[in-house]
């Protein structure tokens, strides 16, 4: 599978994210990308703006530099 990304587009708020749409989540420091899995978060930050949750999302390597993609897992 390979991670398309919608370009020049974010919802503002997770829960205005469709449930089509996947979410992966990147890191600006060390550059992993991996799923992200909404229904993991705290039900607090359901609604929450998306900038919110990036900065709390804290990576493996320690740095809190997340960002969320939205797009579509295709097929290869
Ligand atoms: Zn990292």
């Amino acid at each position: 599978m390979r991670f398309q990304k919608i370009p020049d587009w974010q919802p503002g708020y997770l829960n205005a994210c469709p449930r089509h749409v996947d979410i992966r989540v990147t890191c600006l420091s060390c550059g992993i990308e991996k799923d992200f899995d909404r229904d993991a978060l705290p039900w607090q930050l359901h609604h929450a703006i998306i900038e919110d949750i990036e900065q709390r999302l804290k990576c493996e390597c320690g740095e809190k530099r997340a960002k969320l993609l939205f797009g579509h897992l295709m097929p290869d």
